[in-house]
């Protein structure tokens, strides 16, 4: 699982769907039906993570495989070593699966290539987050049924967000309108050039009020966007109390994490009972990277 791209309806929803069989498991505790022969799975995180991370390791424990968990501070990295000798290392003991993030955009891919177990990218620079997007579709899928013809928002600093991008496949893929919102810097016009299913817009405003769902993004500050930032941000894309109002009562808010509570989302927002989906979405995390998870360790090592 590298990325969304290119990936069909069907796929898609057959994850989700396994997905959604193992949610009891994460949610009350349900014993599994049939526990597989316990693997161990490598987590490979070079790149600060709370939720992912933690959600990988968890979503193994669930499955009853063992993770093993390699972070850049502290390893060979350090001293010079590459990914993808640091990767082969961790297949040559033996692994059955990688869960890899890391900075460098392909960089999944790249290990993927190299290395003979089933890879899965846990977030590759600015690239794609697959999971991350599997988990948001299974969130939105949850709340609105099917996503065909849903106008879905996502605010915030597009440009430098692997959760768009792989957002960006998954929706369109599932019919839904993708309606892209940001400030110009942030959200270069050649995106509505994505396909007919991606609309670009400036103007939060004029676009709220037809949201199906809004996803609310982080700026991406250790990828330099602060630079492309005005100090007025929040008065223009922050999801404001005030914003609030304009939203349909029923629409769900999304945003993957970490939330800078008083830029792009104010604790309103975070915290409004009806709408605020986002620790939803972490629950579900884990049942999707357990369908992950599931589906990585049927395909034989090469
Ligand atoms: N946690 C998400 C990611 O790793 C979103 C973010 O960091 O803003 O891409």
């Amino acid at each position: 699982m590298l990325g969304l791209r290119g990936v069909d309806s069907k796929a898609l929803e057959s994850i989700l769907d396994r997905a959604d069989a193992l949610l009891p498991v994460v949610r009350d505790g349900v014993a599994l039906p049939d526990p597989p022969r316990s693997a161990v799975i490598g987590l490979l995180f070079l790149e600060n993570s709370t939720r992912t991370r933690c959600s990988f390791e968890v979503a193994t424990r669930r499955l009853g495989h063992q993770p093993i968990v390699l972070t850049g501070r502290g390893s060979s990295l350090d001293k010079g070593e590459s990914l993808v000798d640091t990767a082969a290392n961790l297949a040559a003991m033996g692994l059955d699966a990688l869960v890899i993030r890391s900075a460098i955009a392909g960089g999944a891919d790249l290990v993927a290539r190299t290395i003979g177990i089933p890879v899965v990218n846990a977030g590759d620079g600015r690239h794609e987050h697959p999971t991350q997007a599997l988990l948001d579709v299974s969130t939105l899928r949850a709340r609105l049924g099917s996503l065909a013809g849903k106008r879905v928002l996502i605010v915030g600093d597009i440009l430098n967000s692997r959760v768009a991008r792989s957002n960006i496949h998954a929706l369109m893929a599932l019919g839904a309108i993708v309606v892209l919102v940001g400030p110009p810097p942030l959200l270069p016009w050649t995106f509505a050039e994505l396909g007919p299913g991606v609309e670009v817009a400036h103007d939060l405003d004029g676009v709220l009020g037809s949201a199906d769902a809004v996803m609310m993004l982080r700026i991406q500050l250790e990828r330099d966007a602060g630079r492309a930032v005005a100090s007025d941000y929040r008065f223009a894309f922050g999801l404001t109390a005030e914003r609030l109002e304009r939203l349909r009562p029923d629409v769900p808010i999304l945003h993957p994490g970490p939330m800078n509570r008083g830029v792009e989302i104010d604790d309103a927002a975070a915290a409004d009972i009806a709408r605020s989906s986002i620790l939803e979405q972490v629950t579900r995390g884990v049942a999707v990277r357990m369908a992950i998870i599931d589906r990585a360790l049927e395909f034989p090592a090469s």
